[in-house]
């Protein structure tokens, strides 16, 4: 594809995602509000950009991977936003996990610029960006979504159109439900487990292989028994998607029980300074309330 290609924000998704672009071939321009994380990419043959505009005015196609919505906002439409440089006919890849609602507002206003927008959010973790294995639920225009495929294809595997403006962002939000409630899940059985004296790894292998089997269960079970509440997706991320869920469930007039609670527990956990820890860690809130703790069986033990 001759289309030259501009990414702003280089942090742990947006650092490989852009490497993988580099890989492919791609003419990059990168910017990033800590200059010193562009080094790394521009040593690789990437052009630094001095702002988002600077960057919108020498690229057709744009993406975006920030942490929030009012970020998505600022270094698009805020001063020396990327709105300021656009050309005519640009579009605007956004692989943030952010507000279905504004990712609306934010196509029209692209929209009435004359560019277009995708929302583009993933799902793979770090190791999934730094890989290229990332899934990519896409919302937008179908004939953007086959102009940005060659892009998306350099960063993710799965890659799936799942409707209008916002509807990857609505994808993003079902895949968080559904991750939030496997860990509540998770650690009310093994906290269940834990208080009926049962062997917790016993517990594990009995029920994975059946209908209960889950990735959830079979990555962050061990874990969990192990007790190693290193991040593969840190709480305060999984908090800010659940806050997404909750204000999207507000507005659609829906009830999301699991994800409310979730959020609640999540909420004890960063009020105890435990964010940076890992989503499955939701257990120690349970442990709280029930005064027990889940632990493995010493070596020999049941
Ligand atoms: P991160 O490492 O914290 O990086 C955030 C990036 O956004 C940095 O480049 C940061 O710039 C930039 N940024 C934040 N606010 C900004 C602002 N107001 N103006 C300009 N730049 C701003 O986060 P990440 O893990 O890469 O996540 C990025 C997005 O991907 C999030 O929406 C997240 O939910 C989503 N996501 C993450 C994962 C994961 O496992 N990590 C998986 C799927 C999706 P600085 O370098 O200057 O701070």
């Amino acid at each position: 594809m001759d289309e030259k290609i501009g990414f702003i924000g280089l942090g742990i998704m947006g650092t490989g995602m852009a490497h993988n672009l580099l890989q492919a071939g791609f003419d990059l321009t990168v910017w990033n509000r800590t200059a010193a994380r562009m080094e790394p990419l521009v040593q690789a043959g990437a052009r630094a950009a001095n702002s988002p505009a600077d960057l919108a005015a020498l690229c057709d196609v744009i993406v975006v991977c920030v942490s929030d919505t009012p970020d998505v906002e600022e270094v698009l439409f805020g001063p020396q936003g990327a709105s300021e440089g656009l050309q005519k006919g640009a579009l605007v890849i956004d692989c943030s996990t952010i507000s279905p609602i504004q990712t609306q507002a934010f196509a029209r206003k692209l929209a009435e610029k004359g560019a277009h927008m995708l929302d583009a959010p993933v799902s793979g973790g770090s190791e999934g960006a730094a890989r290229g294995t990332l899934a990519i639920m896409v919302g937008g225009q179908a004939e953007q979504f086959e102009r940005a495929r060659p892009v998306l294809e350099a960063m993710g595997q799965a890659i799936t159109h799942v409707g209008g403006h916002g509807a990857g962002q609505m994808v993003k939000l079902v895949n968080q439900i559904l991750v939030a409630n496997s860990m509540l899940a998770l650690g009310e059985a093994f906290l269940f487990a834990q208080a009926g004296g049962l062997d917790l790894e016993k517990t594990l292998r009995a029920v994975e292989g059946g209908a209960a089997g889950s990735w959830t269960l079979s990555n962050r079970g061990p874990q969990l028994i192990e007790r190693d509440w290193r991040p593969g997706f840190a709480i305060d991320l999984q908090q800010k998607d659940l806050r997404l869920i909750l204000e999207a469930a507000d507005e659609l007039g829906v009830p999301v029980l699991g994800s409310s609670t979730a959020f609640h527990l999540y909420r004890v956990l960063q009020t105890r300074g435990l964010g940076g820890e890992g989503n499955h860690a939701l257990v120690k809130a349970l442990e709280y309330l029930a005064g027990v703790e889940v632990e493995a069986k010493a070596e020999g033990g049941g």
